[in-house]
């Protein structure tokens, strides 16, 4: 199927355009973006000259950052095409259920991704979780934003969601893995005083899980969870791709490039089979911590 990207920046180009190029299913046939282009592929600027110009072209995946995304996305499904978002699946929750309710109404795909739920050890860790009782746990989630995100000013802007950007990558597998459903208790936020997102976030869950989110980790970096259960101990190491038992590794590498590959085979289920997948989940935590959460004042960050 030809698919359309929309938005050529860090993702798209490091991990979208990659998957797409090596998909048996995919042929990426033009991208949007004001300045991003992919070689050899047919570049809009405008997502309404791409929807009239190019009928043949069904699908349409965003890497746009969540804010100027839901314009996009609402005239790519009233144009009656299918849908993939990057995560997080939009700005705000109302947003995402408008979309949600749209596609249902046009009869198209909506799919909102959440790449680390790809990630290699994820399904094991689920599984082996699926009959114990968690007891404890605690999600070390700590990356340099400088690295990942560089001279990125939107991750810091009002609805950028700042270090819950990678957080929300946790809280996707968190929601994916275990047997009961998780509720936040409380939130400490810590907004780096020029500017309107947080820079670091220490998070209480139900089922004494404990979450420290923080974006000015140098040096080596931590996607970590371990969880003490009735049945023994588990760990999901380098965000969800290495699975630990009792502290002997039983499943995965250190190795991150499958995920959006299988983001793309299950966009492809999803459009055959006519179905929609949109699991709010992660959203809705990262939401409560906003809700919640305690705000601390720190110090200016600076690209
Ligand atoms: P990015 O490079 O800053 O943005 C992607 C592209 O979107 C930009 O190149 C730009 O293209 C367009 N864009 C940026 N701001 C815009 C605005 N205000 N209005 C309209 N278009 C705008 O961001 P990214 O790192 O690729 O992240 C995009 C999404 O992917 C985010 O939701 C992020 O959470 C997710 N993601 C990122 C990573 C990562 O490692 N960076 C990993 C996984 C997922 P033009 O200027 O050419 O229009």
């Amino acid at each position: 199927m030809k698919i359309a990207l929309v938005g050529i920046g860090k993702i798209a180009l490091d991990q979208h355009v990659p998957a797409l190029d090596v998909s048996p299913d995919w042929e990426l046939a033009a991208t949007v973006s004001r300045k991003g282009t992919v070689d050899g592929v047919e570049a809009f600027t405008d997502i309404g000259a791409i929807l009239d110009a190019r009928p043949d072209i069904p699908v349409v995946s965003l890497c746009l950052p969540p804010v100027p995304r839901f314009e996009v996305a609402q005239a790519v499904l009233r144009a009656g095409r299918h849908l993939m978002l990057e995560k997080p699946p939009g700005a705000t929750l109302a947003e995402v259920h408008a979309l949600c309710d749209l596609a249902e109404r046009q009869g198209v795909t909506i799919y909102a991704t959440w790449h680390s739920r790809m990630a290699m050890a994820v399904a094991a860790a689920r599984d082996w979780l699926a009959d114990k009782t968690v007891q404890d746990g605690r999600i070390t989630w700590r990356e340099d934003v400088r690295k990942w995100h560089p001279g990125q000013d939107w991750i810091f802007e009002a609805g950028g969601m700042g270090v819950f950007d990678p957080g929300i990558n946790a809280l996707s597998i968190l929601t994916a893995i275990l047997p009961q459903p998780v509720r936040l208790l409380s939130a400490d936020l810590d907004f780096p005083a020029n500017r309107q997102a947080p820079i670091a976030a220490r998070l209480r869950f139900s089922q004494g899980i404990d979450a420290d989110f923080d974006f000015r980790q140098e040096g080596p970096q931590t996607w970590d969870m371990e969880f003490q259960t009735d049945g023994g101990r588990m760990a999901l190491r380098m965000g969800g791709n290495r699975l630990e038992i009792d502290g002997r590794h039983v499943q995965g590498a250190d190795d991150i490039m499958g995920e959006y590959p299988a983001l793309y085979a299950q966009m492809a289920r999803l459009v055959s089979g006519g179905n929609r997948d949109a699991d709010l989940a992660p959203m809705v935590l990262v939401a409560d911590a906003f809700t919640l959460g305690r705000r601390n004042s720190v110090a200016d960050f600076h690209f």
